[in-house]
């Protein structure tokens, strides 16, 4: 086992991963699938000298392509479909006025954080699984997974499923009691680079035509921006506006909820409440000193990382200053000229509710999707446990 809550939000062990991946993709033993993370494709050009926000979606596809991956997915598929649920469950806990305000659920550093050091909170928490664990479940047991490992033998017709992402708490993650079944390997995005150039593939000579596989590909501009410090609040409330009625009236952009200095940052919503977002774990811990945020707030977005996962120990290691904000500039460009800016307008999602999940929050939504969560002790805590039990027993 990795030790991997030395750092409290969970995020400062990287184990080469990627050797085993490497080894799996060329046995050709299972059909083989990857998603990765909206804040992937803005930072990966970074390790091959490109500037920083330099926006390699297409290219990061086919040199995915080139290692061997069968199907290459995106995170943002399934980031439109937390939203989904995530707003669905934020407009029944106002109906029922229980468990307010509703905590984000999508950054494992804080899920982390949460169960160890303020178990008070665990009711508050979303009960949807992250984009990653949901892509994951989609991909090894949804309707579609069976038609992926067709074909394969028997014990070797499930898809091999890798996940990059920015973030080395996502490997711990993907451990989780529950869900270590979606997902098989996490690579961040500093590893995924290291094996474009161990394979000799050359990242700025290749095409930047590549395309996500479909279905579990297509995404709107709302999935995207959950890669930066308060994109996943925007994108909840530009879904939540048109659950009930009022995407007219409420605007598409939430420039208040943006940005990677500030640490804590709100918005009123006017007709629903007010929302705040802890850009950081010492922005959340500040905002919890007191009791206030318990009346004042109707939803409150943690990321752990500062500036979100765009600023995560996944991430290539930079110079320069003003990473994070271009970093930034590029998420939101991408969301900029996306066709559908909303997680509702998501085909492929709209699709999977008719066939698949009926809607959001029902009993099938909720055994593929959401997800439970414990107090736990620090392993640091269970070590010195451990120690002292060992030490009375020699005694
Ligand atoms: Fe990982 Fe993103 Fe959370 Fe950082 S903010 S720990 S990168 S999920």
């Amino acid at each position: 086992g990795q030790c991997t809550l030395v750092c409290p939000v969970g995020a400062l062990i990287e184990t080469p991963h990627w050797h085993d991946v490497i080894h799996t993709l060329d046995s050709h033993r299972r059909v083989s699938a990857v998603q990765v993370a909206p804040a992937t494709r803005v930072a990966i050009g970074e390790e091959f000298g490109m500037k920083p926000g330099t926006i390699s979606t297409g290219r990061m596809i086919n040199a995915l392509r080139q290692l061997g991956f069968d199907y290459v997915f995106d995170t943002n598929f399934a980031a439109d479909l937390t939203i989904m649920e995530e707003g669905t469950e934020l407009l029944a806990r106002l109906k029922e006025h229980k468990n307010l305000p509703l905590f984000t659920s999508c950054c494992p550093g804080w899920i982390n954080w949460v169960e160890i050091h303020r178990p008070d909170i665990l009711p508050h928490l979303s009960t949807t699984k992250s984009p990653q664990q949901m892509h994951g479940a989609l991909t090894k047991r949804g309707a579609f997974a069976k038609s992926l490992g067709a074909g394969f033998a028997e014990g070797e017709d499930e898809p091999y499923v890798v996940s990059v992402m920015p973030c080395t708490a996502k490997k711990d993650e993907a451990q989780r009691p529950g869900v270590s079944e979606d997902v098989d390997h996490v690579l961040t995005t500093r590893e995924l680079a290291r094996m474009i150039k161990a394979r000799g593939i050359k990242f700025n000579a290749l095409e930047e035509d590549g395309e996500f596989d479909n279905p579990l590909g297509e995404s709107t501009g709302a999935a995207q921006i959950f890669g930066a410090s308060g994109g996943v609040m925007e994108a909840v409330v530009r879904t939540a506006a048109h659950f009930i009625g009022e995407e007219d009236s409420l605007p598409m952009d939430w420039h208040q909820l943006r940005g990677v200095h500030q640490g804590i940052k709100t918005a009123e919503i006017s007709g629903v409440g007010k929302v705040a977002i802890c850009n950081g774990i010492a922005a959340a811990q500040r905002l919890l000193a007191d009791e206030s945020w318990r009346d004042e707030f109707i939803a409150i977005e943690v990321m752990a990382c500062v500036g979100g996962c765009l600023g995560g120990g996944g991430e290539p290691k930079s110079m320069d200053p003003q990473v994070l904000q271009k970093r930034m500039q590029a998420i939101y460009q991408i969301d900029q000229n996306s066709p559908r800016r909303r997680s509702y307008e998501n085909r492929d999602v709209q699709t999977l509710y008719a066939t698949e999940l009926d809607q959001p929050n029902s009993a099938k939504a909720h055994k593929l999707l959401h997800t439970h969560y414990a107090p736990r002790h620090s392993k640091r805590l269970l070590l010195m446990q451990f120690l002292d039990s060992v030490d009375r027993r020699d005694s």
